[in-house]
């Protein structure tokens, strides 16, 4: 299966994509942990992507295509995978698309965790990592709508979008993606 995961910040992403992943056994594909640890061995790709991220703002679309169209034709992802953090804008939807119609690889689906933007807030503010200081939550939420939410018209349109209600317990949640997701098996 080949599936995009989105959400805003905070919505719980990585706690359902852990489960998606082990129940599916599907490659992870996670653009946030690849940044974060290009930027802690201090790669030319994470030297430059770090004051973006510092601060709240998206990298630059030219690094993060970069960086999963390599990753894309790596042996693990050929039987599938979970895009989780990629596409976030659409000129990446765009790129996605033609990497994935070169290979005549579609996606399956689209899965979209909804959380309503005050309960990310209270979420991001207890969590504690570098980046979740209140103005750069403030900015990365800012983000989210601006860049990544047009990409919700641009799956519904092409019929690939499915949502789940991210809030509840996370037994609950995962129990409507996999309702989602068998469908697609
Ligand atoms: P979040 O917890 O906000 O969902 P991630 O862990 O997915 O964040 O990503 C952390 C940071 O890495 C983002 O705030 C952004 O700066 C950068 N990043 C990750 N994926 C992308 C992407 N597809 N395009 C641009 N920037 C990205």
């Amino acid at each position: 299966m080949r599936i995009v995961f989105i959400g805003p910040p905070g919505a719980g992403k990585g706690t359902q994509a852990e489960k998606i992943i082990a129940k599916y056994a599907t490659a992870h594909l996670s653009t946030g942990d690849m940044l974060r640890a290009a930027r802690d061995a201090q790669t030319e790709v994470g030297v430059k992507a770090e004051k973006y991220m510092s601060s709240g703002q998206l990298v630059p679309d030219d690094i993060l295509i970069a960086m999963i169209s390599e990753r894309l034709q790596q042996a693990d992802c050929q039987a599938g995978y979970l895009l989780d953090g990629f596409p976030r804008t659409i000129a990446q939807a765009e790129a996605l698309d033609e990497m994935l119609e070169q290979n005549n690889t579609p996606l399956d689906v689209v899965l979209e965790l909804q959380v309503p933007e005050d309960e990310l807030f209270k979420r991001l503010a207890g969590r504690g990592r570098a980046d979740d200081k209140p103005e750069v939550i403030r900015e990365r939420l800012v983000a989210y709508t601006k860049q990544t939410s047009p990409l919700l018209e641009y799956y519904s349109g092409k019929g690939l979008l499915q949502s789940v209600n991210g809030l509840g317990s996370v037994e609950e949640i995962f129990a409507q993606i996999e309702t989602q997701l068998d469908c697609y098996k």
